[in-house]
């Protein structure tokens, strides 16, 4: 099955993301879990949650993904954006059991100077200590563009922080596709050894969710600038294969490029073209 999405708004809830999914031809989508840029959560509505389940149900929608506000820093020099990076993520991993059996991605974070290898236990210490045996959200390190001091930029970083997670079974990795091509991966050029490579170091059963983007910037920019699909330095072409590639069969799809809903609905069904729909 070919699970493509977006991002979406989740302002107006659950219920309305779903019905906006469909409405673009979606049959899967990304919401940020609270504000992007951090700050208090809404409570859940319980009733929203009710109706956007049985809705789900009855339109076939995937694999969700939720996405943490892009400003949490769990790996930040300072101790108190540590403490609310660890404060948020697991709230949210509290709300996401509204939501049983779906993905929460993640930005490893920024080690604001301390190092590399400092940046990955603490990130890996973070998760020690929020994820709990009762969950049912499998949680996503993000492939990172390697943009200052992210953690993330390379696969040999994420599999250090997943070998340090002692339940590695909630865990999981999100490809954006603008973002391994930023980090020096040539996913345009080369898929198959891109993810060869993502198979030798992390392992493809690691591999939940894909972003699907194009870059505006070349190989290894390091500057995680998302362009339109064969709009960037990736080209058409190679989202062609990546969305036919065999290891990412069945793994939702999200576009998180510059785009109105119309635009998105433009993409998803250039896209499942692409893929022979
Ligand atoms: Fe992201
Ligand atoms: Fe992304
Ligand atoms: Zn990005």
């Amino acid at each position: 099955m070919f699970y493509i999405g977006c991002h979406l708004s989740s302002s107006r809830g659950f219920l309305a993301m779903g019905e906006t999914a469909v409405s673009i031809g979606a049959n899967t989508f990304q919401f940020f879990t609270r504000n992007p840029r951090g700050g208090k959560a809404k409570a859940i509505d319980t009733n929203d949650v009710q109706a956007f389940l049985a809705y789900t149900a009855a339109h076939q929608l995937g694999t969700l993904v939720a996405h943490a506000p892009y400003t949490i820093n769990p790996c930040s020099k300072d101790a108190h954006t540590r403490e609310f990076a660890r404060m948020t993520l697991a709230d949210d991993l509290k709300r996401m059991n509204y939501l049983p059996g779906n993905l929460y991605n993640f930005h490893p974070g920024s080690h604001t100077g301390q190092g590399t290898e400092t940046g990955i236990r603490q990130i890996a210490d973070t998760l020690n200590a929020i994820l709990k045996p009762e969950h049912r959200t499998t949680v996503l390190l993000e492939t990172m563009a390697g943009k200052g001091t992210e953690v993330g930029g390379s696969f040999e970083e994420l599999r250090e922080i997943l070998d340090r997670v002692e339940l590695t079974e909630k865990m999981g990795v999100c490809l954006d596709t603008c973002h391994v091509s930023d980090g020096g991966y040539d996913i345009a050029a080369d898929p198959d050894g891109v993810l060869t490579e993502f198979d030798r170091v992390i392992g493809l059963e690691r591999l939940k969710a894909v972003h699907v983007n194009d870059s505006l910037n070349p190989v290894g920019a390091h500057k995680d600038r998302h362009a339109r699909i064969g709009e960037g330095y990736l080209g058409a072409e190679a989202f062609s294969r990546i969305v036919t590639h065999p290891a990412l069969q069945d793994l939702p799809m999200v576009l998180e490029t510059p785009n109105d809903l119309p635009g998105y609905a433009r993409e998803i069904a250039l896209l499942r073209q692409m893929h022979g729909e």
